[in-house]
């Protein structure tokens, strides 16, 4: 038994009366501390003092506010267990069917955020010291009973009782199992995507089973799965709300193996006369949807602030509107594409013909859902392609209407297709052998797995992923522009946008002076209802990512960062339903932190000080990174100088995050692979055929 296990506080942690708000906020620090210190120094290096040192307080403090280590532990646990419990229960708040609830379980004890490698390490400590700890006992009790009392619930309107209970049970014990085996094979074993395929392949294949067994003998496998889904068994739902307030917006089949090879069956069988036309008639289809575009700008608009939570002010000024110069770019750009004429003398010349690629495959993120559904299928289409388009399961709603408007623009059936899902429907394009290309917008981590599930079938592929992009402000820069750029950089769209400047190096001889401009901007910012006009800053995609944005805020604080505005949820009035993050800025930070190192795509940026250019190069370049960075300077040389020397694939010289459509975008070493947008996406949608024509007799030695 460990040394610290006993013996036990008799005050028990729920019958304490209400803290205070600094209280709370000061007994979360310490947990987020002691979820790092489990993560780096495991269970036995935890000690009250260890933790005490971290978080820069007295153990005695610590003391005052958990008692013994144990107790400490068990707050710790406790927190995250109600994390995957609220998740479960927000899950299962918007799913109507039962297949639906057990996916909800699923998904929620398999999120990413439990394959998070700090998360991980904490739970294993947790799962190591169960059977010593009677307090963690008791939450791993409580924990595991409401796992099988969902699930028994939800299948038992799908099977009889015995056959539940059992199912439960297997589920349960599938989900813990996948989870440890990820976590001792130090996630590479599986992670959160493929365990959640695997489950709900599971699943699946025993709901089959169990309504085939209702069949009469004899019936084949496809009877039994339509009895399945008539029973609501094999049917698979995503809901989607708005994050501004939670109301469902629409619920939505997920298309799965049999919808997607219906979906390349159709699009083969359509593409090849659309590549036929000329470039010229294809770019009239795409012009005209542009317009269409326009013309219902209002209305999409509202429709994607719904969708996302981003301010109308936003989605009416941008998401449609570049939407529709990328269909109006490529719509030009269809009629002057060509191969080019090789002179090889009198006797032979050579010409290359630029050819579609065929059927490819476009996959959303959920933070521009309209324009990255415009980006990818513009230039496909203009080259001849057909595209079937999956977006990110939070923002379902624009992109089907983007395939109603290319539809009444004149584009044939089948040309480009919407299908809807989670990461397993993203699988299947990316495995269909029909499809010759995948383009993805999405993290770091999607990226590796479209990958390498694209190589089984040797696919093209584009990769639009994250970044964690550095701004520099040179002490000679129009500080007010500077200012302006830093805040583009972190809190439009509530800084959920992959190519933010979020690490801030300010010259140190400026550094007060733009400190002082920059809070005094951040803290007139208006968060609100997205759908006033005024608002600037409105909600976060989801909870699961509320809850990621504001861990890292909670890390930057144990790390020593200095908060100057901002950190919190925002709940006053009608926000309370949201997920409303206050703009945040941190002074005072070090490249070693979390923080400065990761993704968070929330609305926290960070700012650090530098001496001298060439340091402040190295230091914006020490990241696996590469989508973009920003210089601010009035000294033409160094601009030039610092952006040739920064590794990044998008780089702005006094401004910040404009992406005009002419200009190709996309990002070098982890941040992705290939372009697009300007005349080098053509690039990655077509194919080269070499011709060699010999305009005199063939010669040879036989
Ligand atoms: P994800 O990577 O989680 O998801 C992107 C899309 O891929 C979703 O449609 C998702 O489906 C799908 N998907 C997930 N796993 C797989 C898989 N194994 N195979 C095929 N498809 C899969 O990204 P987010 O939606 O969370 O978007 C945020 C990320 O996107 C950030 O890292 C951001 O930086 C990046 N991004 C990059 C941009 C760029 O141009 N470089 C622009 C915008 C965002 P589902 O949603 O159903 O899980």
């Amino acid at each position: 038994m460990n040394r610290q296990s006993s013996p036990r506080r008799p005050v028990s942690r729920e019958s304490a009366a209400p803290r205070g708000e600094a209280e709370e906020a000061r007994r979360a620090q310490l947990i987020e501390v002691t979820i790092d210190s489990l993560a780096e120094v495991g269970y036995v290096g935890s000690t009250l003092a260890q933790i005490a040192r971290r978080a820069d307080v007295s153990p005695g403090l610590v003391a005052h506010y958990f008692g013994d280590k144990d107790a400490l532990l068990e707050a710790v646990f406790r927190t995250l267990a109600r994390r995957i419990d609220e998740r479960v229960r927000e899950r299962l708040r918007l799913t109507r069917t039962p297949r639906g609830r057990v996916q909800a379980v699923i998904d929620a004890n398999l999120a990413p955020e439990e394959f998070d490698r700090r998360t991980g390490t904490a739970w294993l400590a947790f799962w190591g010291q169960v059977l010593h700890v009677e307090g963690l006992k008791r939450v791993q009790t409580v924990y595991q009973r409401r796992m099988l009392s969902n699930l028994r619930h939800a299948l038992a309107t799908l099977l009889p009782a015995e056959e539940s209970r059992s199912l439960a049970s297997m589920i349960a014990a599938m989900i813990d199992g996948v989870w440890l085996r990820a976590a001792l094979s130090q996630w590479r074993e599986a992670d959160s995507e493929s365990a959640r395929a695997m489950l709900t392949a599971f699943v699946d294949s025993r709901l089959i089973q169990g309504a085939g067994g209702a069949e009469p003998r004899g019936a084949t496998p496809g009877t039994a799965l339509a009895a399945a889904q008539a029973r609501g068994a094999g049917v698979r739902t995503l809901i989607s709300t708005n994050p501004a307030t939670g109301e469902v917006l629409a619920e939505i089949e997920v298309d799965g193996p049999r919808e997607i090879a219906a979906a390349v069956a159709q699009a083969r069988a359509a593409q090849p006369a659309w590549a036929r036309l000329t470039g010229a008639e294809r770019g009239r289809i795409l012009r005209r949807a542009a317009e269409l575009l326009r013309a219902r700008n209002a209305e999409l608009a509202e429709l994607e602030t719904r969708d996302t939570g981003k301010p109308i002010q936003e989605t009416r000024a941008v998401d449609v509107l570049s939407g529709a110069d990328c269909l109006e770019y490529y719509g030009g750009l269809a009629a002057g594409l060509a191969g080019e004429h090789v002179d090889l003398g009198p006797q032979a010349f050579g010409y290359t013909r630029r050819e579609p690629l065929g059927v490819v495959a476009g996959i959303g993120a959920w933070n521009y859902p309209l324009q990255i559904a415009c980006w990818k299928s513009a230039p496909a289409l203009a080259c001849g392609n057909a595209m079937i388009f999956k977006p990110a399961e939070l923002t379902p709603l624009t992109a089907v209407r983007l395939g109603e408007i290319l539809r009444e623009a004149g584009l044939p059936p089948g040309v480009f297709q919407v299908v809807q899902g989670f990461a397993d429907t993203g699988r299947a394009l990316t495995a269909h052998p029909g499809i010759r290309k995948v383009s993805l917008t999405g993290e770091v981590g999607t990226g590796k797995a479209v990958l390498a599930d694209a190589a089984a079938t040797l696919k093209h592929v584009t990769l639009e992923l994250g970044g964690k992009s550095p701004l520099i402000v040179f002490e000679d820069a129009h500080l007010d522009n500077a200012v302006a750029g830093a805040l583009l950089g972190n809190f439009y769209s509530a800084g959920e946008v992959c190519s933010n400047g979020t690490r801030v190096f300010v010259h140190r001889s400026v550094k007060d002076a733009f400190v002082q401009r920059l809070l005094a901007r951040v803290r007139a910012m208006r968060i609100g209802d997205p759908l006033d006009p005024a608002t600037q800053v409105g909600a976060l995609i989801s909870r699961e990512h509320l809850e990621k944005v504001l861990g890292y805020i909670a890390r930057g604080k144990a790390e020593g960062a200095r908060l100057l505005v901002g950190g919190e949820r925002v709940t006053s009035g009608d926000l309370a339903n949201g997920w409303f993050v206050a703009p945040t800025v941190f002074d005072e930070c070090h490249d070693g932190m979390a923080i400065v190192r990761e993704e968070i795509f929330g609305p926290v940026m960070s700012v650090l000080e530098f001496a001298d250019e060439r340091e402040v190069v190295e230091r914006a370049n020490a990241t696996d990174f590469g989508l973009a960075a920003g210089v601010f300077t009035n000294d033409l040389t160094r601009a030039h100088r610092v952006i040739a020397a920064l590794e990044a694939g998008t780089c702005w010289i006094n401004h910040y995050n404009v992406t005009p459509i002419e200009l190709p975008f996309g990002g070098v070493k982890l941040s992705g692979l290939g372009r697009e947008n300007g005349r080098a996406a053509i690039e990655h949608y077509t194919q080269l055929k070499s011709v060699y024509v010999a305009m005199g007799d063939v010669e040879s030695p036989y």
